[in-house]
């Protein structure tokens, strides 16, 4: 499956976020998943859930590309600074 990342514009901003363990959203330091502090994770985990089963995927993408949650695949490509992690 292809890598889904955040657009170009945004990925720079991410980036310094995961870096300093920052949330992506709310901008709070501590222990993310996915790039987001617990209270704004199971906000968005709670927002997926009331959509359609159908919708959640393209809800989770475009979330992805505006910066504000990671894809799986970027969370520990990023954390440890993998050299082998775009190939
Ligand atoms: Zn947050």
């Amino acid at each position: 499956m292809k890598c889904i990342k955040a657009k170009p514009e945004k990925r720079e901003q991410v980036e310094a976020r995961v870096k300093a363990s920052e949330c992506l959203i709310c901008g709070n330091p501590g222990k993310l998943r996915r790039g987001q502090c617990p209270s704004c994770y199971g906000r968005f985990r709670r927002r997926l859930a009331l959509r359609p089963k159908a919708e959640r995927l393209a809800l989770e993408r475009r979330a992805i590309r505006e910066g504000l949650i990671l894809a799986v695949q970027q969370v520990r490509a990023i954390r440890d600074d993998d050299p082998f992690a775009g190939l």
